[in-house]
């Protein structure tokens, strides 16, 4: 039977299979190959034991992708979680975890939550920097159902500092009936454990949500200095339309990048992440 790891802990694999969770050992013939079961995994199981749920992990599909940090397989999408205030979201580290992140081909999107607590039109800006971004507050369910609709069917890893309303947000956007009489009934605890997990859980409809244990550290591999200008949206926009070629936007004079930012069609703060960023990779460039 086909079903997705949904966690992972000492040696068990939990694998969600039609509507119920088995948990499972990696038997398959793909440890030959070295493979190692991932969450977010979909697997072919056998079922040993129906009465106790267990079962043994037998295959593993293939990925669509997968991420090192966290371990993860098909992710249809990042959500990067930020609070408008309380805590104030922290744009720096936000652009930061963006650009770490387009080297890997997965979407990303990001959600202002807390949205009762400030009228900031933070997603707003995020949207025209070229993210698909929500506005959300748990507390009036403003931007609950738009978000809903869209994760619908999909994958998703919620990304971000704590206190956000990461669980907040997970919590809402459990249908009632699920909670119930469905797959996982129980709501998500957090700050139980010293040490987290990386966990599915399933929303129904075929949607999960994991959240990521913190704001994972940021490394920008695969980002030259030179090239971070098009790994930025928002800038790579302009590309072509200074008078250098392979205008860095720093010192040139002629930079059609500093004039958007001077008429505000590019956020100052991005500009300004720009040039912290661009500093911290020349910086380790150099280094070796
Ligand atoms: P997490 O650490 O990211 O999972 O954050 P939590 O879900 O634990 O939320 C942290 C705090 O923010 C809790 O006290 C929540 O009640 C509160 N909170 C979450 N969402 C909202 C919101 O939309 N508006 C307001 N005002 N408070 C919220
Ligand atoms: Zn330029």
């Amino acid at each position: 039977m086909k079903g997705k790891i949904i966690k992972g802990i000492g040696g068990f694999y939990y694998v969600a299979a039609e509507n119920k969770i088995y948990s499972c050992k990696a038997k398959g013939t793909f440890r030959n190959e070295n493979k190692k079961p991932l969450i977010g995994d979909d697997v072919v199981i056998s079922v040993i034991d129906e009465g106790k749920l267990e079962g043994n992990v037998e295959e593993i599909l293939p990925r669509r992708n997968q991420m090192i940090r966290p371990a993860l397989a098909n992710i249809d999408m990042i959500l990067v979680v930020q609070a408008c205030a309380k805590p104030s979201p922290q744009l720096y580290l936000l652009d930061r975890y963006l650009v770490s992140i387009e080297p890997l081909d997965l979407p990303v999107g990001i959600i202002f939550n807390k949205c009762d607590l400030s009228s900031e039109p933070y997603a707003e800006m995020y949207e025209k920097v070229g993210y698909k971004s929500f506005s959300t507050s748990v507390k009036t369910g403003e931007g609950i159902d738009e978000l809903r609709s869209f994760i619908r069917g999909k994958s998703i890893a919620f990304a971000g500092p704590s206190g956000v309303g990461k669980s907040s947000i997970t919590n809402v956007l459990w249908p009632e009936a699920q909670m119930e009489t469905g797959v996982i009934s129980r709501k998500i605890e957090r700050g139980k454990h010293t040490t987290r997990h990386s966990e599915f859980f399933s929303i129904g409809d075929d949607t999960y949500i994991c959240d990521t244990p913190g704001f994972t550290s940021v490394m920008f591999e695969g980002v030259p200095a030179d090239q971070l200008r098009l790994y930025m949206p928002d800038m790579a926009l302009y590309e072509g339309k200074c008078r250098f070629n392979g205008c860095l936007h720093l010192a040139e004079p002629d930079c059609a990048v500093k004039s958007a930012v001077k008429t505000g069609c590019i956020a100052q703060s991005r500009y300004e992440s720009y040039k912290k960023i661009y500093d911290e990779i020349y910086i380790q460039e150099r280094r070796y």
